[in-house]
């Protein structure tokens, strides 16, 4: 079994990689708990790894962004509350990174906090989101507007969950886990290449290194900036441009896609501005990034006047120009807040033309 340890000002806590069987059956013989499971995850794995869990102490909730809302969090507060254990409750959330936000808001916000353990089952929650100690809701069409940090007490990470995920979720989750490792430098970017193949074939040994790997990764950038005021801004590369491409496809886009893409696009500005050689933004493009992107992409995603709007209403933006992060050359992250809206328009007009070009072919 692997453990990793977190740091966090509100507690430390330990991310374990290995079976989940043991645990949860530690778990259902704790006096007081709920189970919140996203609905799929029951579906798929009921009379598999999650036969254990008693019926009568778990709620089914959907993993919609509609529901990762404050309704979302009162259902789930009404379901605590109807229980006769209150604070010494243990919440168990058994789900990916939807169901994540809204019980681990409710969490953090019911009696000013419960006990809280995670158990992600998709590649994204597994290998980025599980870390970090985020908790979102959507707010009147604003994603992820409203907001706590509050770590889990424990995170349990079994890639068994992964084998049921649907193509779409898996190559999302895969799209922070290339990023994660392209961060981490070059030993990371070739761990990352060599292991490609068995990673997209969901090799459970391999993906636990990869995911192994992305939480290390991210440990090593939220720890000195767990409040996210400068270096976990860092992690911010491919998102500056993925939050728009969400935003303006209306959510089709899948997050980690999103950030793929998002990825192209830092990487095109950063060699225009001569931080990256365009031999080395074609590396990434050819090897790793373009052969990730499994979402239809449309045209209409690429249209600068929509893209530059919504990057100017993202919410990490607090001067006036607008901001990007970038790799350079020695693999380093940059963040700019010049960004100017005609290296914008130019860099969606060469992207998204072969980005769309690269469905058809594909
Ligand atoms: P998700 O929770 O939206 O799940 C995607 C789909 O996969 C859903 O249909 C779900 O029911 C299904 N699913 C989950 N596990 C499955 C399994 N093992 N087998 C089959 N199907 C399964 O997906 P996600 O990509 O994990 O999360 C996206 C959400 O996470 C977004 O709302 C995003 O804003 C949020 N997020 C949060 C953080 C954070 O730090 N808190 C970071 C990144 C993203
Ligand atoms: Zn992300």
């Amino acid at each position: 079994m692997s453990i990793i340890k977190i740091h966090s000002s509100l507690r430390d806590y330990e991310v374990h990689l290995s079976s989940v069987s043991n645990y949860l059956q530690e778990l259902t013989c704790l006096e007081h708990k709920a189970f919140l499971v996203d609905e799929n995850v029951w579906q798929y794995h009921a009379n598999g790894i999650l036969k254990v869990l008693p019926r009568t102490e778990m709620l089914l909730f959907p993993a919609l962004e509609e529901k990762k809302t404050l309704e979302g969090a009162q259902d789930i507060y009404e379901y605590i509350l109807g229980r006769s254990a209150k604070r010494n409750l243990t919440l168990v959330t058994i789900g990916g990174g939807i169901l994540q936000d809204v019980t681990g808001f409710a969490a953090s916000t019911l009696y000013r906090g419960i006990n809280w353990i995670f158990i992600p089952t998709t590649l994204l929650a597994q290998a980025d989101s599980c870390i970090g100690g985020k908790t979102s809701l959507n707010y009147k069409g604003y994603k992820n507007l409203i907001g706590t940090f509050y770590p889990p007490m424990a995170v349990w990470i079994d890639p068994c969950f992964l084998g049921t995920l649907q193509t779409q979720d898996f190559f999302s989750g895969l799209g922070e886990v290339i990023k994660l490792h392209i961060m981490g430098g070059e030993p990371k970017i070739q761990q990352i290449l060599q292991e490609y193949d068995l990673i997209c074939n969901k090799d459970a040994i391999t993906l636990k290194s990869a995911i192994q790997t992305s939480l290390e990764i991210k440990g090593s950038y939220i720890t000195d900036d767990e409040f996210d005021r400068g270096k976990r801004n860092m992690l911010n590369y491919g998102h500056c441009f993925g939050h728009a491409l969400e935003s303006v496809s209306n959510f089709y886009i899948p997050h980690g896609q999103a950030v793929i893409v998002g990825m192209i696009l830092a990487n095109h500005i950063a060699s225009k501005r001569r931080i990256l050689t365009k031999e080395r933004c074609q590396f990434f493009e050819e090897k790793l990034l373009m052969p990730s992107l499994k979402t239809q992409m449309k045209p209409g995603y690429f249209q600068s006047d929509a893209i530059i709007e919504a990057m100017k209403k993202d919410k990490k933006r607090t001067g006036s120009g607008l901001v990007l992060v970038m790799i350079n050359e020695s693999d380093e992250m940059i963040r700019v807040d010049d960004l100017e809206e005609y290296e914008v328009r130019d860099a969606l007009e060469v992207t998204g033309k072969k980005v769309i070009h690269h469905e058809k072919t594909n």
